[in-house]
């Protein structure tokens, strides 16, 4: 995920979500007015508005959530460090699971953010 490509592709998801979200809240208000005055009235209240404003409002929460995500992401790794393969000696990147020189894995004892997810 430290590509720049797929972080963006994450915040314009995030966007999308949560303008997506927004729009099915607004419908989901639009469909309920008219419903709160059936419901008023005691008549029987048209169910196609219902599921609406729920919905709007999870998609609206992934799509902020997925935002804050995407937005966490660069700060934590901002800087990739480098670490020295411990077989052939040469200067690779920390984020890689092996050694592009030589394909030695590189595991080390913190373990790489995504292995202690594995774990979780
Ligand atoms: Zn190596």
């Amino acid at each position: 995920m430290s590509k720049p490509i797929l972080r963006y592709s994450a915040i314009f998801l995030g966007v999308t979500l949560s303008g997506t979200g927004l729009l099915l809240i607004f419908w989901g208000l639009l469909w309920l007015s008219p419903a709160i005055i059936y419901w008023e009235r005691g008549s029987s209240v048209p169910e196609q508005g219902g599921c609406l404003l729920p919905s709007g409002i999870v998609l609206l929460l992934l799509g902020v959530l997925w935002l804050m995500e995407a937005l966490k992401k660069p700060e934590k790794k901002g800087v990739v460090g480098t670490v020295s393969c411990p077989e052939c000696g040469r200067v690779v990147r920390e984020d890689l699971p092996f050694c592009y020189w030589c394909g030695a894995p590189l595991r080390r004892e913190g373990g790489s953010e995504e292995e202690k997810k594995n774990i979780r």
